[in-house]
């Protein structure tokens, strides 16, 4: 076993809120290291929503989300919003997009509104920070100006064809076309990121502006897949802009997306800076207890490494995280073997129509936790005062039907770093 590594902070999980987490850590000089395993799709869309439905069950859109988190709170106490002082939500949000800014991921709000932005279905989805690589797309919905959007062959699961049908009703001017991408012109199937990196150099993005511009001629905007670079997103929408003379959109994509992986590689890439120690080779495989310290064990065979931390922030999660395992009977938190908070008998954990849009009971399961953010026992007491728990392994919420998934991550997390420090 390599040497144990020492911190103050060990944050387990590498999604949104323990990505979150980690910078709010780090910016207020805690010594903190991360652990998780990243990957894109855990950031999908790349869309940053703070809360656009409630309730859930008559599928009610917001197009203010502080007047949706008031209703929210009075309906439902127990979300994790509710114990999260509502500056502080902002101050969250303000936090994370600043710092990915800095990486160069602008992020645009329409400030105190929702925006309604197109999805991969042709759908409007309401969401609060939008990309700047999408955001032409909100001017010219409401101007209803005449558009392209364009697909490429052999990219699946984004038809130009469905978003322009499904947007008729609200943006009538809409045309559609198909077109090869430069130097991929295969019958095979084509994924995201290759295009995108591909873009990074300018002589391929001539060639697909000059795929593009005859296309374009009598329409003030080009709607396209999201692929327009990592990175360098700015560079290549901005580069390609000039070359079609006319202003470009992103419509983010099925996952995994490439605005979903350009959040993730800010992050990989700027949290190091600020003095993070990032372990995402491997996953914690136990936590233990040493006097008033917590050990964690990295990797699973042969431990690879150890951590030594006075605090841990669990940020593990769900079932697809793996932060929460159901099997036959029960839902476990497989680290501490935390209770958790679940739906009586499996027989209960769905509903009998799987597309339900109300969600499934076993949506709202998860960790129960004290207002400082502390799982709660059965007793209903603090499991240990310096374990903290955020983002979507909390009970009492749905974030994927509330569409406050990013959100409810940056605002937990911020409260769980606080707490921490308060105790500390
Ligand atoms: C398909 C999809 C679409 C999405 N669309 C949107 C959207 O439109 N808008 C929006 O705001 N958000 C969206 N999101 C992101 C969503 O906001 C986040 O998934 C959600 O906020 C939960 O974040 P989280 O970090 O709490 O959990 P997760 O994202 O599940 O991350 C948990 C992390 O913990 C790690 N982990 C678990 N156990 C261990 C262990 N033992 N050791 C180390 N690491 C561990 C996992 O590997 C994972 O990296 C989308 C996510 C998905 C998957």
């Amino acid at each position: 076993m390599n040497d144990e590594i020492n911190c103050d902070l060990a944050v387990v999980g590498a999604g949104m809120t323990g990505m979150a987490a980690s910078l709010f850590a780090a910016n207020r000089g805690v010594d903190t290291v991360q652990i998780g395993v990243a990957s894109q799709i855990i950031f999908s869309s790349g869309l940053l929503d703070l809360l656009g439905v409630h309730p859930v069950e008559e599928g009610n859109t917001w197009d203010d989300p502080f007047l949706a988190l008031d209703q929210l709170i009075a309906d439902l106490p127990d979300h994790p919003y509710a114990r999260v002082e509502k500056s502080h939500i902002l101050k969250a949000f303000q936090e994370v997009t600043g710092f990915l800014a800095e990486g160069g991921l602008v992020y645009q709000v329409n400030e105190g509104r929702n925006t309604h932005v197109i999805t991969s279905l042709g759908t409007l989805k309401p969401t609060y920070g939008v990309p700047r690589t999408m955001w032409n797309s909100v001017k010219a919905l409401e101007e209803k100006r005449p558009g392209l959007i364009i697909d490429i062959k052999g990219l699946r699961g984004f038809s130009a064809l469905q978003i322009t049908e499904t947007l008729k009703p609200v943006w009538p001017g809409l045309r559609h076309a198909r077109i090869l991408f430069p130097d991929m012109q295969s019958t095979q199937e084509l994924y995201t990121e290759p295009m995108a990196r591909s873009l990074a150099v300018p002589e391929n993005r001539k060639k697909l502006a000059d795929l593009i511009r005859p296309l374009a001629k009598d329409v003030g905007i080009v709607g396209l897949p999201a692929i327009l670079g990592m990175q360098d997103s700015h560079d290549v929408q901005q580069h390609l802009e000039e070359m079609i003379g006319l202003p470009l959109f992103e419509i983010p994509t099925m996952p995994p997306s490439i605005p979903g992986l350009r959040i993730r590689e800010t992050f990989e890439m700027k949290l190091p800076e600020k003095g993070v120690r990032l372990q995402y080779q491997n996953r914690v495989s136990q936590i233990s207890r040493d006097k008033d310290a917590f050990l964690l064990e990295i990797g699973s065979n042969s431990p690879v490494s150890r951590v030594r931390a006075r605090g841990v922030i669990l940020a593990t999660g769900r079932f697809l995280g793996k932060g929460l395992y159901a099997d036959r009977k029960l839902i476990r938190e497989p680290l501490l073997n935390l209770p958790v908070y679940q739906p009586g008998i499996r027989p209960d954990w769905h509903r009998f129509d799987f597309m339900d849009p109300r969600g499934h009971l076993i949506n709202r399961a998860g960790l129960e936790i004290d207002d400082r953010f502390r799982p709660l026992d059965n007793s209903g007491k603090p499991v240990f005062d310096n374990l903290f728990a955020a983002g979507s392994i909390l009970a009492h919420q749905d974030w994927m039907r509330m569409k406050c998934g990013s959100g409810m991550a940056m605002a937990t997390a911020y409260a769980a770093v606080n707490a921490f420090i308060e105790r500390d």
